[in-house]
């Protein structure tokens, strides 16, 4: 997938290499990103993982790929009604899954974590699950956007079926209508950016994962970011806010 880690590691749970096996970094990138439903995390997530040549680690696509699977197991198949509903799936279920992929996150090629942890108990586990690893958080970077700019955000998003690259039909259009630019893939409007979901989504953030940025910001971890402006911009600001130097990175 455009010369980035096939991430094969983090869908199948280390089972398969990633291809190419990400080369260490002098200083591997490990962050997390946080911010509203719609605030850009999986599109910073791409741009950020190619500056900083790190990978992409997503909860939610783990989910979405089970659900285009067709998963068996009982606890995915209710997992995915609860994530089509705009709801958090069961915890215990996450936590599991992304403690299972901890050879993802001690990689030495770096990682964005994007969507995990989501409230207290994930950061805690997360937490617990670094330090068994001798691994530090470099940062959490929380993207910041008005309510009214997220949800324009969120109708006009599409997302391509194959490898997952998000565009929007005006900020961030395809080349091609509905096809993906990097894969050729067909983009859809994924399930719970349907209005109702949205709104139960904009609640849970509000009730679980905002907790964290106060969290995290006690911990001096938090790098508050304006998600304001197009994706470059808002991807510049954050590498200027870590302080990593864009050209000594990509080169
Ligand atoms: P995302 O792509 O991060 O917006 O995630 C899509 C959906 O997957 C969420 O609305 C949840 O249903 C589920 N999900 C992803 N990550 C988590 C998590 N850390 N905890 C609980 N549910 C999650």
């Amino acid at each position: 997938m455009n010369g980035h880690p096939s991430r094969d590691g983090w869908y199948t749970a280390g089972e398969l290499d990633c291809f190419p096996v990400p080369p260490p970094r002098e200083r591997p990138s490990r962050l997390v990103l946080l911010g509203a439903p719609g605030a850009g995390k999986g599109t910073q997530a791409r741009l950020l993982c190619e500056s900083l040549r790190a990978c992409h680690l997503s909860t939610g696509d783990l989910f979405r790929a089970a659900r285009d699977q067709c998963a068996s197991s009982p606890a995915m198949r209710a997992a995915i009604e609860a994530m089509n509903r705009g709801e958090l799936v069961p915890e215990e279920l996450v936590i599991r899954m992304v403690r299972e992929r901890a050879s993802c996150l001690r990689c030495q090629g770096g990682f964005v974590l994007d969507g995990f942890p989501r409230n207290q108990r994930q950061a805690y586990a997360l937490d617990e699950i670094l330090a068994d690893l001798n691994v530090a958080l470099e940062a959490v970077v929380y993207l910041e956007l008005p309510l009214e700019e997220i949800i324009a955000r969120l109708s006009g998003r599409r997302t391509c079926v194959e490898c997952r690259a998000v565009f929007h039909v005006s900020s961030n259009p395809p080349s091609r209508s509905d096809i993906c630019d990097y894969c050729d893939g067909r983009l859809e409007q994924r399930t719970d950016d349907q209005p109702d979901a949205i709104r139960v989504r904009m609640q849970v953030f509000d009730a679980e994962t905002l907790a964290l940025v106060e969290f995290y910001e006690r911990l001096g971890k938090l790098v508050r970011i304006s998600a304001r402006g197009t994706p470059e911009q808002i991807r510049d600001r954050v590498l200027q806010a870590l302080d990593r130097n864009v050209s000594e990175i990509t080169t």
